[in-house]
């Protein structure tokens, strides 16, 4: 049987930067944060971790969290705030707690 897994992202929040592009010098930095998880066969089991990328939307430079500069460091922190985990992304494990509890109960009554 052919089994796919593996890991997969989801973008979970976007937003400007106060700082400038440290490149070009435009006010065009945009911050946005993706939320990693696991899969089986595509269905989202459990999130893993979540990652920060920086993008200049003049010069189209794109950074990772270890090469943001000081001043992008404190936007960082506002969108690590306003970022949670979407629920979906525990989905085959809230799917399965729901069939053993459901079977439990059914097991009770018959
Ligand atoms: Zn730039």
């Amino acid at each position: 049987m052919i089994f796919f897994f593996g890991t997969r992202s989801t973008q979970i929040a976007a937003q400007q930067a106060q700082a400038s592009c440290a490149h070009c010098q435009q006010d065009a930095v945009w911050l946005f944060m993706y939320q990693h998880y696991f899969h089986i066969f595509w269905i989202p089991v459990f999130p893993l971790w979540k990652s920060t990328v920086s993008s200049c939307g003049h010069c189209k430079q794109t950074l990772t969290k270890k090469a943001f500069l000081p001043e992008l460091q404190e936007d960082y922190f506002k969108i690590k705030q306003q970022a949670k985990t979407p629920w979906w992304t525990f989905f085959l494990l809230i799917a399965f707690v729901i069939l053993v509890v459901v079977s439990m109960i059914l097991a009770k009554f018959s």
